[in-house]
């Protein structure tokens, strides 16, 4: 049989090498370090690791210029550790949980922080505020057989060079195989899935014309230009 039309598999390039990584699913966690749990009135001691998800077609592929969204007039940064899961599997175990990854990338977890805010007051589903078009820019992804399984490291970010955000790997609340061990008692992971793994305090908003600079230490960078109707006339 074929199909209706053409089947779309977003994908992210991989360090040095000339295969793409296949996006099958974008799992989230959130307020997983303790300064952005306080930040947005939450107790970060008290709670357990919850996720949401992002469509695989909301990835931006290596960064760039990204839209600004419709629907809102506070876009918010979070600049997060995303895991790359090469090998699925269901309750896996802390101890097992690096054997699935492939590896790791600086991603943006783009909210739209007054559609987020408004559904929480009322109880709605969160994918308005989260997963919404180019959501998700992302870097390339390095293989973690260069650079092991990171447990600790600075991430950073700046808009239009100003620090706004800056934390270490090692100051999350479920670290990595937490995550995963968590995440895969609630579904099956999937080879193609990515974590995005929270973002430390600073969070912000952004505007069209705005540059975005992410990185995170031993994995790699990511330059975002946010774009819309009134960044081409702001440019020179
Ligand atoms: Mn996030």
């Amino acid at each position: 049989m074929n199909y209706l039309f053409p089947p779309s598999v977003p994908a992210v390039p991989i360090a040095g090498r000339d295969v793409l990584f296949p996006v099958q699913r974008i799992w989230c966690v959130g307020r997983n370090y303790a300064d952005h749990a306080r930040e947005v009135g939450a107790d970060p001691e008290r709670e357990p690791p919850f996720f949401f998800a992002k469509p695989a077609q909301a990835i931006v592929p290596g960064g760039g210029a990204v839209p600004y969204p419709p629907g809102t007039e506070n876009l918010q940064h979070e600049i997060e550790l995303v895991v790359a899961i090469s090998k699925g599997g269901a309750n896996i175990a802390v101890a097992d949980a690096p054997s699935h990854v492939f590896g790791y990338a600086v991603g943006l977890d783009l909210t739209r922080r007054d559609l987020q805010a408004a559904a929480k007051q009322k109880g709605h589903p969160w994918e308005m505020g989260k997963g919404f078009d180019h959501s998700a820019p992302i870097s390339e992804i390095v293989d973690a057989r260069s650079i092991g399984h990171p447990n600790r490291g600075a991430i950073r970010l700046a808009v239009n060079g100003t620090k706004r955000q800056s934390g270490d790997l090692s100051e999350m609340i479920w670290s990595v195989p937490e995550v995963i061990a968590e995440l895969s008692r609630l579904v099956a992971l999937a080879a193609g899935d990515l974590l995005f793994t929270g973002t430390p305090a600073g969070v912000g908003r952004l505007v069209p014309g705005d540059r975005v600079s992410g990185s995170i230490e031993h994995i790699g960078a990511l330059e975002v230009e946010i774009v819309g109707a009134d960044a081409s006339r702001a440019r020179k």
